[in-house]
């Protein structure tokens, strides 16, 4: 699943593609909005909000959608042709070029005025110029039983981390993703930890957090299961965390992580 950092990269392709020009072409392939039209309308930015996309126009509208699981943005000259596919949900397209939103999880044409509804829940922005860390923490400790794992995939606690950086954090801080709340010390270091690790992998495709960027030492834990952990030699564990039917991937080295 696409974390913050990808969709913060995302936005800024968009942003590079569509901002400034009108629309020549506007295409949406979700029944809801199979007659919406915004050809004319000039796209002003496009920005991301956790891992929310938010394509404004002048005119007041908003193009909001989500990757979820495997969504993705093509950004493409508009004169290439682009091969039909059911995958397509949304194409913005203006003279220069044409993005092309494949399994977009959401794809919804809202006022702009509306935008919190759709992302007024988040917490703070991992990304966001706005990051805020002790409100972070704050949101993160309203909760104290809850374990930590589950919490920081939590976007209203904070947004922008999925399991690849929730897991990351925690090892980097030796924490165990089981360990409640209220029984973490140092979650301003964590949530720091968060922010500096989407910061550092924004600008680029694809994840490091070890800081060696060859193919299979990107990681940590992330992935590694049945491996040694790179500082103990302990085999990595992983497991599923969560509620019912919304259980998520945990990797973390029981040796370093209590
Ligand atoms: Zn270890």
């Amino acid at each position: 699943m696409p974390e913050g950092d990808v969709v913060w990269y995302t936005a800024r392709r968009l942003h590079a593609a569509l901002a400034g020009r009108a629309l020549t072409r506007s295409d949406f392939r979700v029944p809801r909005l199979a007659t919406a039209d915004l050809t004319g309308d000039v796209v002003t930015e496009t920005a991301s909000r956790g891992k929310h996309l938010l394509t404004r126009t002048r005119s007041g509208l908003t193009v909001h959608t989500h990757l979820r699981m495997d969504g993705t943005w093509r950004v493409r000259p508009a004169a290439e042709p682009v091969k039909d596919s059911h995958r397509i949900r949304l194409v913005l397209a203006n003279d220069e070029w044409q993005a092309v939103g494949y399994r977009l999880g959401v794809v919804e044409l809202i006022r702009t005025s509306d935008e919190p509804q759709v992302t007024g829940h988040l917490g703070p922005d991992l990304l966001g110029s706005d990051w805020n860390r002790a409100e972070a923490v704050r949101r993160l400790s309203a909760e104290p039983d809850r374990a930590i794992g589950e919490a920081l995939l939590d976007q209203r606690n904070l947004a922008g981390a999925g399991t690849y950086f929730a897991a990351e954090m925690l090892f980097v801080r030796g924490i165990d993703p089981w360990r409640p709340v209220g029984d973490v010390k140092g979650l301003e270091a964590l949530v720091d930890l968060g922010h500096r690790l989407l910061d550092a992998n924004k600008a680029r495709p694809g994840h490091v957090t070890t800081g060696d960027t060859r193919p299979g030492r990107e990681s940590w834990v992330y992935g590694r299961a049945g491996r040694p952990c790179r500082r103990c030699g302990t085999l990595i564990r992983r497991g599923e965390q969560g509620p019912p039917g919304q259980e998520r991937l945990r990797f973390w080295c029981p040796a370093c992580q209590k």
